[in-house]
């Protein structure tokens, strides 16, 4: 029988979670709380009610359903076109979809039989195991690191930075290919010893490319919807600020590894 995963929500056609165009499905449940998280409705292990406006009507509704990997896939191979013709393929993103990694191991082997590009975006904040299962059908990941410091991490979003260290680690020892994604956030993790570490680990060869991720302001509405209390607000970097921050990485990480996504 096939497995039962828990989605969120699937996008079609999506272009910034991965090469080419892309269905990214974003599976429900993490293990943090990213106090800049932008999809808090992802955070629950369940499915659970949101109210949100949509045409300027507010609409109740339950965020999270289930679907076993075999509908999952037939879903995703309407856009093999797509696919092939740009690049693209699946993304698996969350939440944190390794919380689910005997379904995310499914739908990733029935894709990749099918001949479709998988990645997988995660936190790395997830067992070794599920690593381990995952990682012969991955041909991409796409990992956060977001913050360098062990308190400060910890605070910000109750990972261990140990944890998601070794764990890429483990991911390039064994030939993974990645791309390192920075959430930056101005007075959170624009710290000498983060852009430090960021150049130290950008020049492992299997790290493909370096992606940064201004912070910015509209998902902090997102936990209204989900009935949570509003999270810190913090400040948007301006264009200047962006440009100091990619000129600082850009000294540091081998030419033409860094990627800019606003
Ligand atoms: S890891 Fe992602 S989904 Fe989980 S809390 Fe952090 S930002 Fe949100």
């Amino acid at each position: 029988m096939a497995a039962e995963g828990l989605i969120l929500e699937i996008q079609r056609g999506t272009l910034h979670d991965g090469p080419g165009m892309r269905t990214t499905v974003f599976l429900k449940g993490c293990s943090l709380r990213c106090a800049w998280c932008h999809n808090p409705a992802s955070i629950k292990r369940e499915p659970e009610q949101r109210k949100r406006m949509q045409n300027n009507q507010l609409i109740e509704e339950t965020a999270g359903y289930s679907m076993d990997s075999d509908s999952l896939i037939s879903l995703v191979k309407r856009d093999l076109k797509w696919f092939s013709s740009t690049g693209g393929g699946l993304t698996l993103s969350g939440g944190e979809p390794l919380l689910q990694s005997q379904f995310v191991c499914e739908v990733l082997e029935k894709a990749r039989s099918s001949g479709i590009h998988c990645c997988i975006e995660t936190s790395g904040a997830v067992s070794r195991e599920s690593l381990e299962q995952c990682l012969p059908y991955v041909d991409l990941w796409l990992y956060d690191w977001k913050h360098s410091n062990e308190t400060e991490l910890r605070q910000w979003t109750r990972a261990n930075l140990d944890t998601i260290r070794n764990n890429l680690n483990f991911i390039l020892d064994r030939g993974g290919q990645v791309v390192l994604r920075l959430p930056l956030i101005p007075g959170v993790n624009d710290t000498e010893e983060h852009w430090t570490t960021i150049g130290d680990i950008g020049k492992h060869p299997n790290i493909l490319a370096v992606e940064i991720l201004p912070y910015h302001a509209w998902g902090r509405l997102l936990w209204e919807e989900v009935g949570r209390p509003l999270p810190p607000d913090f400040r948007v970097p301006e264009k200047d600020q962006i440009n100091q921050w990619i000129l600082i990485l850009e000294n540091l990480l081998p030419q033409g590894k860094l990627k800019n996504r606003i």
